[in-house]
């Protein structure tokens, strides 16, 4: 058995389930059953490539060999609670990850491309005011295998004339809180023996976790997209909480230094629209200040309501002014459509299933770092 095989589950049988183990510890593994390293290629392509789940159907792999895998190993998925489609034809399932957690998976079609949003974590610790989830607390990390399964569901579900173009982590969670096993699901996105997905087209979304951004470039260098939605600290801290810990300037650091690893890539800038919060002429001024000759685009994110939410919408108006006194000062922006919103699948709107586990001590914690 490969030895640091932590990021994906021992299924109750004991046997380790190779959905989301990395290609180099799948190598290890047939191995260890003294077998060619090349039978990880073989099993990397019937997984993800023709998303089979049933060892016997690995026929270029030899009966024996079928025989021992069905022994040791297992390619379980986590269970589809429900599945609902919009009237726009977004997609989404609700996921169950055991111990009363489930979390939600959405795929978006579009003229031009598919995109299919991911959960990293059932729930999230980032406590963003204005986020559906973030309102529902934090339960736990999701796994390696969690967090491809929702791939292969989808993946499954779509069935084979369905291209899936673009993987984005903006489901439920805060994907850099959960490093150790975003990694290799992001690895095995790129992998040609895998997935085979571009660097363009997998992108991680953060509130702001500025040492993983400084990692993240050193590990794979996929698309960034980074949850602004404000243009100075004092709204940003009440907005987006992790603002105290790394505020604004110390974060655009990171994202510059993370654009220069990406080759001439863009950051995108997600800035939610919440009416008469953040959404003034004035604060568009101060965003572009901040923006203006980076490698940087804003994305406008019209806020999505949720029961319960003091926020509103910013009216389409002001969204327009918005957004042209931004590109007059030269920042690139666009407005993102709300997709789904019928089915409660739009961006904010993910709240899956989770038992709060650490609100009380997150809420220490935080007051701790205001006191700093
Ligand atoms: N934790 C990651 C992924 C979150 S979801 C992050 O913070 O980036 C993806 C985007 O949706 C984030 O920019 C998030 O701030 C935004 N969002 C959250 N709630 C929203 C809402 N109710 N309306 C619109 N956008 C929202």
């Amino acid at each position: 058995m490969p030895q640091n095989a932590l990021s994906v589950d021992i299924a109750d049988s004991g046997k380790l389930n190779l959905i989301g183990l990395p290609a180099a510890e799948l190598e290890e593994f047939f191995c260890s059953l003294e077998e060619r390293p090349f039978r990880a290629r073989q099993l990397l392509a019937w997984l993800y490539q023709r998303h089979t789940l049933d060892f016997q159907q690995m026929t270029d792999i030899s009966l024996r060999l079928r025989k021992q895998l069905e022994l040791l190993a297992t390619l379980r998925l986590p269970g589809v609670v429900r599945a609902q489609e919009s009237a726009d034809g977004t997609r989404k399932w609700l996921i169950d990850v055991g111990g009363g957690q489930a979390v939600e998976t959405v795929f978006i079609p579009e003229p031009k491309r598919t995109t299919l949003c991911i959960s990293s974590q059932a729930g999230c610790a980032m406590d963003c005011s204005f986020c559906a989830t973030g309102q529902q607390g934090f339960n736990r990390n999701l796994s390696a295998t969690e967090i491809l399964g929702q791939v292969l569901i989808a993946r499954r579900a779509l069935g084979p004339d369905v291209a899936l173009t673009n993987v984005v982590f903006m489901g439920m969670g805060e994907p850099l809180a959960n490093y150790r096993n975003v990694i290799p699901v992001v690895q095995l996105l790129l992998d040609d023996r895998a997935f085979g997905l571009s660097r363009r087209r997998v992108t991680i979304s953060t509130a702001g976790l500025v040492p993983q951004i400084l990692k993240l470039s050193k590990d794979c260098n996929v698309a960034l997209a980074v949850s602004l939605h404000a243009p100075n600290d004092s709204l940003r801290d009440q907005l987006v909480p992790i603002n105290r810990r790394h505020p604004i300037a110390e974060l655009l650091d990171a994202c510059w230094d993370y654009a220069e690893c990406l080759a001439s890539r863009q950051i995108t800038f997600e800035y939610a629209m919440l009416r008469d919060v953040n959404d003034s002429i004035k604060d568009a001024r101060t965003l572009a200040r901040l923006l203006r000759g980076r490698p940087a685009k804003v994305n406008l994110i019209p806020f999505n309501p949720f029961p319960g939410t003091r926020y509103e919408c910013s009216r389409d108006e002001v969204i327009e002014a918005f957004v042209s006194e931004l590109w007059s000062a030269g920042v690139v922006a666009t407005i993102r459509r709300t997709r789904g919103s019928d089915i409660a699948a739009a961006c904010g709107q993910l709240a899956g299933q989770v038992d709060d586990r650490t609100r009380s001590r997150l809420g220490a914690k935080l007051a701790r770092v205001a006191n700093q």
